[in-house]
């Protein structure tokens, strides 16, 4: 029976945990804006560049080293150009996000990392990556235009597959999925980045909702921090602040 239900569990959580395009409004994804100004925070020491290079104080908060992989031989323009988003946008978002208590720090991005089809075969990918990008050119890891993004557990935590774009607050949704082991979904929650993605976003919606402000209470996916982040990091805590600039993270490309 353990061995039977195993593969159902599995199917069960992938189809739970991918984002299908469900959102209401069209037009291009707007690219975010990296680090630009930050906000000094009680950990931030002032501005940013812009560049990547956070400056902000880490303290105590957790460090997140994820290995990215790149499934066909990318050009090193889309590997530059990730690379920034990843020590811009996602180390900012995972910031905001957790209030300062968590952070992207050493991050490797693995190009042509190729070992058959992400969505078919996710287990090939799953020892050895915590991000696998595929479709290089398009929104969607699957042909058929309808999953844009999924995040599974793991053996070493969670395995996320992204598009090769990525609109910019899609990354904070399947980190959640994963991270904070939330499968509910709430497309309709538009306060939190576990909402469905919205292409012309002008912002970045770097927060998860709470049960003050979730806009599905008392459903099975409602407050993401009381019910999903608080429970997966009890030693946190939840007070809405905003941390400043994010720490410095860096991307080590290896072609
Ligand atoms: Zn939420
Ligand atoms: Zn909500």
């Amino acid at each position: 029976m353990r061995r039977l239900s195993l593969p159902l569990l599995v199917i069960a959580i992938i189809s739970l945990a991918c984002c299908s395009i469900a959102c209401s409004k069209k037009g291009k994804s707007s690219k975010g804006g990296g680090t630009g100004s930050g906000t000094t925070g009680p950990n931030g020491t002032g501005t940013g560049t812009g560049s990547g290079t956070g400056t902000g104080d880490p303290g105590n908060a957790k460090a997140k080293d994820l290995v990215w992989g790149v499934q066909p031989d990318a050009p090193s323009s889309w590997l530059e150009a990730t690379a920034n988003q990843i020590r811009t946008e996602f180390a900012t978002g995972v910031w905001k996000s957790t209030e300062g208590q968590m952070y992207l720090r050493t991050q490797v991005l693995k190009n042509n990392v190729d070992r058959g089809s992400l969505w078919s075969n996710p287990q090939l990918y799953e020892a050895d990556f915590d991000v696998v990008f595929t479709n290089l050119d398009s929104y969607f890891i699957t042909g058929s235009n309808t999953i844009n993004a999924c995040s599974r557990p793991t053996s070493r935590g969670w395995l996320m597959g992204l598009p090769g774009k990525v609109p910019f607050d899609l990354f904070l949704h399947e980190f959640c999925h994963g991270e904070f082991k939330k499968l509910p979904e709430e497309y309709s929650c538009d306060v939190c980045a576990m909402s469905d993605v919205v292409w012309d976003r002008p912002a970045p919606l770097n927060r998860y909702c709470d049960n003050a402000d979730c806009e599905l209470p008392g459903t099975a996916a409602a407050g993401c921090w009381e019910n999903f982040i608080l429970k997966r990091y009890p030693n946190w805590t939840h007070t809405r602040r905003d941390p400043g600039n994010h720490p410095t993270c860096t991307v080590e490309i290896q072609q």
